[in-house]
């Protein structure tokens, strides 16, 4: 499908991120405006909030943008959100006819400020990557018990915390814990040693579940709104002394990183893909109906302090081996209440090349192999100072379908209260 023209010019770059067929969701306020929900086209965010108020846009009874976030439209459900995408695409379209009353309400992305675009409910972070979740076990476990033995048949997860999830641009501290070298005799307390990022698709969950009811993959696919990047920062002293036998906790409570623009499941259909070849046949539950993978290109780039940013790894979220709504599914297997603003990060993304890895454990080998960058300094993890940025986009006929960086500066740790 080649790219929809639209009159803002800027959204007709074939290399901008934000063309009138991604019409990506946010919040963003300026000097003069509240937060408030924006749609994102070429350089320009269309004020949501005014386009309900002045009747621009009207989907319900209730109004759904005099909040800034987006859940109110998420809660409505696939029918709302398609007639909002085809109202939007009507408005911003080459030749749409209201195109003097929508100019007014465009704000240059240049002038805003992009807040969280929606409330998050709850956190679960997936380990959906076969090729991280097997350099993961070969650095912990060896190569001969790389994949624990339920891997292969279970979209492994556990809950994470929704109170630390930050947009994009929020520095991030560096988190105090206990740790336990090998050969240690006894723990320590201090700054972690060993600061990473994991390399993330976020799903995010529109419409929920009843407790008590499991839902199919169909199901499943039909109730996610869309996605975000998503840096899962991760603790890997802290984690390793840690995670025995419930899993991660303080390593991964820190701090989550999302991209500030929701891009839509309606915007990355043409994008589908199936998921990798299968290496033991799932249960009937997971089984794949149908392509629910994605062909996303990943970048992660890292910039010490005052430094150039350089690209540290180049990866696809087709390596994932369960699709989100597997994920969701498996969720809801036991009767979870899945609910609206649900976010399932879908563990590290990497591929089968060493520049593919999605992680600093895994591009450095635990340390062992450290990443030159290009200011003549070396980094095994992330220094105080340092900034990550996580990078997306779907690549359409003559277009792209963005996802906007998603960003943090490491800053030092706190000392605690006396
Ligand atoms: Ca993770």
């Amino acid at each position: 499908m080649p790219l929809t023209k639209s009159w803002v010019t800027a959204a007709n770059d074939p290399d901008g991120p934000f063309p009138l067929d991604n019409l990506p969701y946010g919040v963003f306020s300026t000097d003069t405006l509240d937060p408030r929900p924006g749609v994102a086209i070429g350089d320009q965010i269309l004020d949501m909030a005014t386009a309900e108020s002045t009747g621009l846009v009207q989907l319900t009874e209730l109004p759904l943008f005099d909040a800034p976030y987006w859940n109110e439209l998420m809660e409505e459900g696939p029918a709302v959100w398609a007639a909002l995408r085809d109202r939007l695409t009507s408005l911003l379209k080459d030749g749409a006819p209201e195109r003097a009353k929508v100019e007014p309400l465009l704000v240059p992305m240049a002038e805003a400020e992009l807040h969280m675009p929606f409330m998050v409910c709850e956190y679960t972070d997936f380990y959906a990557g076969r090729h991280h979740a097997t350099n993961v076990g070969t650095i912990f476990r060896g190569a001969d018990n790389a994949l624990p033995p339920n891997w292969l048949h279970i979209p492994i997860g556990y809950n994470g915390r929704a109170s630390t999830v930050v947009v994009s641009g929020t520095d991030i501290t560096r988190p105090l814990g206990q740790t336990k070298a090998p050969d240690a005799e006894s723990p320590s307390f201090g700054p972690c040693r060993r600061l990473d990022i994991e390399l993330e698709l976020g799903a995010i969950v529109g419409t929920g579940n009843e407790m008590g009811e499991p839902i199919t993959l169909d199901q499943a696919d039909a109730m996610i709104f869309g996605y975000v990047l998503l840096n899962d920062w991760s603790a890997r002293d802290i984690q390793a002394w840690e995670y025995q036998p419930l899993g991660p906790f303080q390593a991964k409570a820190f701090a989550t990183s999302i991209s500030p623009w929701i891009v839509t499941k309606a915007a990355l259909e043409p994008f589908r893909v199936n998921a990798p070849e299968r290496l033991k046949p799932l249960l009937p539950y997971l089984q794949d109906t149908g392509p629910m993978c994605y062909n996303i290109a990943l970048e992660v780039e890292m910039a010490p302090p005052d430094g150039e940013a350089q690209t540290i790894a180049r990866t696809n979220a087709r390596e994932l081996y369960y699709s989100s709504a597997q994920q969701l599914t498996h969720h809801a297997l036991c009767g979870c209440e899945m609910n609206t603003g649900d976010l399932l990060g879908s563990g590290t993304i990497s591929g089968p090349e060493k520049d593919q890895r999605g992680s600093l454990l895994e591009l450095t080998w635990s340390g062992k192999e450290p990443l030159h960058l290009s200011d003549g300094t070396a980094r095994s993890f992330i220094e105080d100072g340092d900034t990550l940025t996580l990078k997306g986009w779907a690549q359409g006929d003559g277009y792209k379908i963005g996802f906007g960086d998603c960003t943090g500066t490491i800053l030092p740790a706190p000392t605690m209260p006396k």
